[in-house]
């Protein structure tokens, strides 16, 4: 089953009419060798292009992607971070003091700033006590100024996917934009919901490439959705969001699938590993199982425990004071002699 809504009806009628600016590169078509038209400086002494405005359409690393993602280029829309997909997002769907979005805490902590920083309310229902989506919650509160519904999955922080068939019913039932972060997708089993694109017009799932990637310093993040909407993203986005040496950088990593998959297959092994060991830790009462590159434990007096890392030298992030985390401390899956490191440390700090 699809979903009736119509998504351009979604759209804010500012938006659907505007005018994208067009760049100085955008106006010719042909094969120039002289580059009189965009006021940038004629000399490239390092030979890198870096004094040249870069692609506003990042059609390289599209192309890579589309083929390592196997999805067409057209789906693909690259902004400054997933977070710059999250603002420009609200911006084509949601009108301050009117609209509303739904958020399931504990989750990501940018849905919530966004939707404050646009003025738009932010309900949120939070996620059962097994750290599942309520449905029937989510849709009983849901209105007609609902636009958009936020799903983290793998979830953030408490690592855990989402059910598919709890997404699907929403997927399904939401009169607005559903968006299904999957910053962690690589280290979890789950199948991607971006190859259901074609069943669903309201659905946009984001990618980073901060996390399974190793590329965190490059600002890249990724909203995968049907071609007319990324058509609009790019219409509202600024028009060089993505710099040039990060084209370079990302285009060259993502060369190197092997690298990557060396990587998230040591990742995954350390993070069974540090699951086992952290049961182990006397104070330690329960290790979330993870689907993403982190683990979330809960403790005997997680601040203090959380203080006493950083005298040794640590950072973990504290999520106590999080709905449903209460005592709980998120922990990265650092290399084998960091996890090492943080063990005997617990160790130490409760014995
Ligand atoms: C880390 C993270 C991101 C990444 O954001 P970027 O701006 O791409 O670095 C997005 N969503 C979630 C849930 C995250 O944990």
């Amino acid at each position: 089953m699809s979903n009736t809504v119509n998504w351009k009806d979604l759209v804010l009628p500012h938006i659907l009419s505007l005018q994208a600016y067009s760049s100085a590169r955008d106006e010719f078509s042909g094969d120039a060798k002289v580059f009189l038209d965009a006021n940038e400086n004629p000399f490239d002494e390092e030979q890198h292009n870096w004094n040249r405005y870069p692609d506003p359409l990042q059609k390289d690393i599209k192309n890579q992607l589309s083929e390592i993602k196997g999805i067409a280029s057209e789906n693909i829309f690259l902004g400054n971070g997933s977070d710059e997909a999250i603002d420009l997002l609200f911006r084509v769907f949601c009108k301050a003091e009117e609209s509303n979005v739904i958020t399931c805490p504990p989750t990501y902590g940018m849905y919530k700033v966004s939707a404050a920083i646009h003025n738009v309310e932010n309900i949120e229902i939070s996620l059962r006590d097994d750290f599942q989506l309520d449905v029937e919650a989510i849709l009983n509160a849901a209105n007609e100024e609902s636009k958009m519904l936020f799903i983290c999955s793998p979830n953030n922080p408490t690592g855990n996917s989402l059910r598919k068939d709890s997404i699907q019913n929403l997927l399904e039932k939401f009169k607005g934009v559903v968006v299904i972060d999957e910053a962690y997708i690589d280290f979890s089993a789950q199948k991607s919901w971006m190859h259901q694109l074609k069943i669903y017009p309201n659905l946009v799932v984001l990618q980073t490439l901060s996390k399974a990637w190793g590329l965190a310093s490059a600002r890249l993040g990724m909203a995968f959705a049907n071609q007319d909407l990324i058509k609009i993203l790019n219409k509202v986005k600024p028009p060089y969001n993505i710099s040039g040496p990060s084209q370079k950088l990302v285009s060259d990593s993502l060369k190197n699938k092997e690298g990557f998959n060396k990587q998230i297959k040591l990742i995954l092994a350390e993070r069974d590993k540090l699951n086992q060991e952290l049961q182990d830790v006397p104070g330690i009462k329960k290790v979330y199982a993870s689907d993403a590159n982190f683990i979330l434990v809960k403790l005997n007096e997680a601040k203090s425990i959380y203080q006493k890392l950083i005298e040794k030298g640590i950072v973990v992030r504290d999520r106590s004071n999080v709905k449903l985390c209460d005592d709980c401390l998120r922990i990265t899956v650092g290399t084998e002699l960091e996890n090492k490191k943080l063990i005997s440390a617990l160790a130490k700090i409760s014995s």
